[in-house]
């Protein structure tokens, strides 16, 4: 032991990855035309790669008022939120997000996946049962492990399995039961039934949680998700990284659910409360959002019409109902080809290989943004037919 290489590990670990392709590396990008193409070594790529799904990152609006909340309240907030972090916009932010969703309360946190691992595991301990989907992203995963409760995994939107695993659970002497799904899967691109889930969960008196990330600001009414209005929804979480085009997120409950997190949540006390840019930006965004009804109805129908137009070109894309399509390939090799024969095109759209999904089912993940335009999506249509005639 003493004479070993403390960071053979790491060697080994990395070679693994190289071996079967799977070893990734940062690569920088240059954002270019409000973030619609990217500058990526010296070349510009229209960017299918984004969680940017309304542009509002680049919006003028956004980009003002988190200078002007800059300017007026500093950099950085100085302290976390119960220490003397929680300034009137931070307060005035999480109302603002209470009333939009018509609930109590909302809380502010640092990023998803931050809100998923540490709220997950303040809702549970070692005597609890979590019972999530299969395909949960991996914060949700980490915050599982974190609280030390007895974890299964449902099938994929399976309420038969779901069903059956809170009926065993029953019999248990579980001190309480946590129900996990997202409304729209982050590598398929499909929903989940989350009013029967919260149907099941409500007559099982199971905890429900629902990670909303891809849905906020693109779907629902007023773009406020696909569980604004589902009742039983205990902690309806959505992240401000992606439509929202700013950067941390919130959680959406009940005044005394609220309390309790901010009682006993670690990865709410003990960290830096969001800067004043950021809480500009998100303000900005949730003004813009519930305006934007007719742009997200056109944006509905232009994700129905590229999703038929990847089919008609003869790839499938799963079960995808959203603005993320999945491009499925299987092969790493093959898809890892198609990402860079795309790139030539001038098309930026990542391949997404294992660990991230099950293996032989690695796929190019394109997805949409209200900002493409025709021009766009058909560079990118173009460029998978002729890459589909190389090939066949
Ligand atoms: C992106 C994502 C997160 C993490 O959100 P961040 O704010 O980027 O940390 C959590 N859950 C799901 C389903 C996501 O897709």
């Amino acid at each position: 032991m003493s004479n070993q290489d403390k960071h053979s590990f790491i060697d080994d670990a990395l070679n693994d990855r190289e071996a079967r392709n799977q070893l990734r590396h940062l690569i920088p990008y240059d954002p270019e035309e409000d973030g619609m193409k990217v500058r990526k070594n010296g070349k510009t790529l229209v960017n299918f790669s984004s969680n940017d799904y309304l542009g509002l990152s680049h919006h003028p609006e956004v980009i003002r008022r988190a200078a002007e909340f800059t300017k007026q309240y500093g950099a950085g907030s100085q302290a976390s939120r119960l220490i003397s972090g929680t300034y009137e916009i931070h307060q005035r932010l999480e109302e603002k997000l209470a009333d939009a969703f018509s609930k109590e309360a909302a809380l502010l946190l640092n990023s998803g996946f931050q809100a998923n691992s540490t709220i997950i595991s303040t809702l549970t301990d070692r005597h609890s049962l979590i019972l999530a989907d299969k395909f949960s992203h991996n914060s949700l995963l980490q915050g599982a492990l974190l609280s030390r409760a007895t974890f299964q995994r449902y099938e994929h939107n399976d309420l038969n399995h779901l069903q059956k695993l809170l009926t065993r659970a029953n019999e248990q002497h579980y001190n309480r039961i946590l129900v996990i799904t997202e409304t729209v899967f982050s590598m398929d691109g499909d929903r989940s039934p989350v009013e029967e889930i919260s149907e099941l969960a409500q007559k099982y008196n199971a905890l429900l949680f629902v990670d909303d990330a891809h849905a906020a600001g693109v779907w629902g009414r007023k773009g406020l998700g696909l569980a604004s209005d589902v009742p039983g929804v205990d902690i309806l979480l959505g992240t401000c990284g992606k439509a929202l085009g700013a950067f941390g997120a919130y959680a959406v409950c009940s005044g005394k659910m609220k309390d309790y997190l901010v009682n006993f949540c670690p990865g709410f006390i003990y960290t830096t409360a969001l800067p004043p840019a950021v809480i500009g930006a998100i303000d900005a965004a949730l003004d813009i959002i519930p305006g934007l009804e007719n742009e997200r109805r056109a944006f509905h129908d232009k994700i129905i019409g590229v999703r038929q137009a990847i089919k008609d070109t003869g790839f499938a894309t799963g079960s995808s109902t959203t603005q993320i399509i999945p491009v499925i390939i299987g092969d790493d090799r093959k898809t890892l080809n198609i990402a860079s024969w795309l790139e030539e095109q001038g098309i930026l759209a990542t391949a997404i290989r294992p660990p991230t999904v099950p293996e032989q089912s690695s796929r190019i993940r394109i997805t949409l943004s209200m900002k493409h335009t025709d021009e766009h999506i058909k560079q990118l249509i173009t460029a998978l037919k002729a890459w589909r005639r190389g090939t066949s």
